[in-house]
């Protein structure tokens, strides 16, 4: 199989992809995808803006944002981080003016090409509660849910910040909220990274040697973000919170032995921040 050039990989989702990383292997889980309109996802910016970077836009003048899910096998575990949008799609002109076309549905689908059955996850780990995120973990909740055998883990501060309210009562008893630095998977750790959400969580799987998988959750949304940190996004609770912390996450990431999954990334997921002058560059993944 020849690798896709990059310019087609920027404006299209990401099918499933896997990296293996020492014994573990993990897999973006493709659902679908959400259009995010350039300059009402990043207010501040003008169309002018959005002009200087269209290789990353679509047909429609939109950035595409994938949506899905991480599957972390290890051994005879299995870890899913964010579970998708769910079977259900929404016309452009029933989103958001941030937003275009919004839609899920492909998520089991990936699973079962992945080789995985719903009920073999033992975690499911939220970066927060989002529709986009959640969206496959609380389908049928009241008849016992898809991730039969899973327990659901989240940050306490988002749990503690609405995350009581907003995840079916019926699965409470399985839900383990975690603070920063915890151990939420066999070597991997929740790490607080607050500005999109006030609980959002990173999180980190650290391998044999120190080489280190770090997950982005909505830390950041499209590759663009590596070199502009500083644009604000629409949806950040806290813009000025969310800046800091993706300043900080892109100096972590830059670290030698470092590979980054930004589920948001287009079909550019998996890749590597590298240092360039004051700022940062996206380096994909083959
Ligand atoms: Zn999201």
């Amino acid at each position: 199989m020849h690798p896709a050039p990059i310019a087609q990989r920027l404006t299209r989702p990401s099918p499933l992809r896997t990296h293996t990383f020492g014994e573990y292997r993990l897999t973006h889980l493709p659902d679908g995808l959400v259009q995010l309109n350039p300059t009402g996802w990043f207010p501040g910016l003008t169309a002018a803006d959005a002009a200087g970077f269209a290789d990353h836009l679509d047909a429609e003048g939109c950035l595409v944002a994938a949506i899905g899910g991480l599957l972390v096998r290890y051994r005879d575990r299995a870890l899913l981080i964010d579970t998708g949008y769910g079977p259900r799609r929404l016309a452009a002109d029933r989103t958001h003016p941030a937003l275009g076309a919004l839609g899920g549905g492909g998520l089991l689908d990936s699973l079962a090409e992945a080789g995985v059955a719903p009920g073999e996850i033992d975690t499911v780990a939220f970066t927060h509660l989002h529709d986009d995120h959640v969206g496959w973990a609380f389908l049928g909740s009241e008849r016992g849910p898809l991730f039969s055998a899973a327990s659901f883990v989240l940050s306490t501060a988002e749990w503690r910040g609405g995350g009581y309210g907003q995840i079916p009562a019926a699965l409470h008893d399985r839900v383990r909220p975690a603070g920063d630095g915890q151990e939420v998977f066999p070597g991997v750790t929740l790490r607080e990274s607050p500005g999109h959400t006030g609980g959002h969580a990173a999180y980190v799987l650290t391998g044999d040697g120190g080489d280190r998988l770090v997950v982005a959750g909505d830390v950041m949304h499209s590759p663009l973000q590596v070199a502009h940190p500083e644009w604000p996004v629409f949806f950040d609770s806290d813009a000025d919170t969310a800046v800091r912390t993706r300043t900080a996450f892109l100096r972590d990431a830059a670290t030698p032995g470092t590979v980054v999954y930004a589920g948001h990334f287009a079909d550019v997921v998996f890749g590597r921040v590298r240092a360039d002058g004051g700022g940062h560059l996206w380096d994909p993944l083959p």
